[in-house]
């Protein structure tokens, strides 16, 4: 059983709280470690740490703090194997798709690696008569990132690789359930010289968020996680006078149009709505074929392939699917399966008949493939998201209805469409009310210098994640007016300065 310390100051940090969450290994069910949630004390520690790392990490070169990310970026690669075997045994995914989000990570950590080109400012010359004008980017301070469980690595890594770039020093509040990652990241980036204090990690709940939002030197939060928390996270930060971007809860949904390849679809949706078992916020959940014969040749591609995937453990290699996180979120996905059969929706696929028979493995936290037909947009499956292995197809009677479908959702993070029909996918981008949208891609995730965010309720705020926007929200404008004594006039004005 391991026992959790914060990681403060360079160095672990052993909590003096009396809470503490259970871990579990969600593939035999057991408690694997306990993880203290730390007292708003704890907290206030580690933001005193970061305030008085902060000027001399501000002043560093960005080159220099580039050298470092860069060499953190190589401590990643090769420990890439065991940060997703940390990953897979909190949170349950195969090792292969644990590998692929330690890349996804890693590539942010490259784009973040050009922070000396990333934060060259601009400059006018002769704005007046020997007037010249420069605007630049300054670190804001002590910034903080609060992340879920789905993704251990791959989130933390959206922000803070950016934010260190730009000369913030951070806290990270990863989810209690998923410790392990964000502690090794900070034990890599110690070892590639990052200085003390500059990176530093609380674990905790509530009380230590509430602890972030409420810190008059906490100037910004970037948050990902599920809708009410971030709705939370953003009225908070925001009344607390900080910079927030907060990221939440999500309903992806893919239209297949009947000219579309089936067999590409049909693969696609597998993979988008079965890998990581749906506890991804850009998973596919609904499939939206228009007309019957699109539905129907769908569901036959779907159905038998769904009943062969192939569940274990993240030490079976070739598992394309593991466990749910907690037994809680089990219960809670299986009862969105019960919903949806109350309701009136058609159970074609019922993982929840699905029982791990390998031995040791018999109490993990497992579920088969469910896929529910002809959902509708009444039926709470449609309207809540599942995070879990469950895809529903809603029929729609031609397109304008699919698209009517998706923009009723209060979800608007990604959106999908095959079809080989190039004026109707175009149609389909310009006009659909989701933040990322794929054209035959069914996990339209961008790429690191590119920036992630959804629309609606699946973001509050105003900056997306990394890419151009991360360095945005990690760096505030400053615009620097100079004259030097040859262009003073020498008498005072009292009007307005104009250009003269
Ligand atoms: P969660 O909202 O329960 O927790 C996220 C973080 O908030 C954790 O660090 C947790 O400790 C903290 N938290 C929980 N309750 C809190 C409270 N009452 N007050 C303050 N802080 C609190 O989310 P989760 O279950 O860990 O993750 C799954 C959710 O995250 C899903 O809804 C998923 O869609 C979403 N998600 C969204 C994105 C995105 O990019 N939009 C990416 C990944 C996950």
């Amino acid at each position: 059983m391991t026992e959790f310390t914060h990681f403060i100051g360079g160095a672990p940090a052993p909590s003096q709280s009396e809470r503490a969450s259970d871990i579990f290994n969600p593939a035999t069910g057991e408690v694997a470690g306990r993880c203290p949630l730390a007292t708003k004390t704890e907290v206030e520690k580690a933001i005193a740490v970061a305030k008085e790392a902060f000027p001399a990490w501000a002043k560093t070169p960005s080159l220099r703090r580039a050298r470092i990310l860069d060499k953190f970026k190589h401590l990643l690669q090769q420990n890439a194997a065991r940060l997703a075997e940390l990953i897979s045994a909190e949170h349950g995914k195969t090792h292969d798709d644990a590998l692929g989000e330690v890349t996804r990570g890693l590539e942010v950590v490259e784009f973040a690696i050009g922070a000396p080109q990333l934060l060259k400012g601009e400059i006018s010359e002769n704005v007046g008569s020997g007037v010249d004008s420069h605007a630049l980017r300054q670190p804001l301070g002590v910034v903080a990132g609060i992340t879920p469980f789905n993704f251990p690595a791959m989130v933390p890594m959206w922000m803070f690789p950016v934010a260190l770039a730009c000369g913030d020093t951070f806290i990270l509040k990863p989810s209690e359930r998923v410790p392990s990652a964000s502690l090794y990241m900070a034990e890599l980036l110690k070892e590639a010289g990052l200085p003390d204090g500059v990176f530093n990690v609380v674990l905790g709940d509530k009380e230590a968020v509430d602890a972030l939002l409420e810190h008059p030197d906490v100037k910004a939060i970037s948050f990902v996680g599920s809708t009410p928390i971030a709705r939370y996270i953003y009225a908070t930060g925001t009344s607390h006078g900080k910079r927030v971007q907060a990221l939440g809860g999500a309903k992806n949904h893919m239209v297949i149009l009947p000219d579309a390849d089936m067999d590409m679809a049909a693969n696609a949706l597998m993979g988008a709505a079965y890998g990581s078992a749906g506890e991804r916020c850009m998973a596919i959940s609904v499939a939206v074929p228009v007309g019957e014969k699109t539905a129907d040749a769908l569901i036959e591609r779907l159905k038998p392939r769904i009943q062969a995937l192939k569940i274990g453990p993240s030490s079976d290699r070739a598992a394309e699917m593991g466990p749910l996180v907690t037994a809680a979120h089990l219960a809670k996905v299986r009862g969105y399966i019960d919903r949806g059969v109350a309701e009136g929706a058609e159970l074609v696929v019922d993982g929840r008949g699905f029982k791990m028979d390998r031995q040791g493995y018999e109490d993990g936290f497992f579920l088969g493939g469910s896929l529910f037909d002809r959902v509708t947009p009444d039926m709470t499956i449609w309207k809540e998201e599942i995070f879990g292995p469950v895809l529903s197809v809603v029929r729609a009677g031609s397109y304008d209805d699919a698209v009517d479908t998706i923009g009723k959702h209060e979800y608007g993070n990604g959106v999908a469409v095959f079809t080989r029909d190039g004026d109707a996918a175009r149609a389909f981008a310009q006009d659909i009310e989701v933040g990322m949208v794929g054209v035959n891609v069914p996990i339209p995730v961008p790429m690191a210098f590119h920036s992630f965010g959804g629309w609606k309720n699946s973001l509050f705020g105003d900056h997306h994640m990394h890419g151009p926007e991360g360095v945005r929200f990690y760096t505030r404008l400053k615009t620097i007016t100079t004259r030097w004594p040859t262009g003073v006039r020498n008498d005072a004005e009292f009007t307005m300065p104009t250009l003269g």
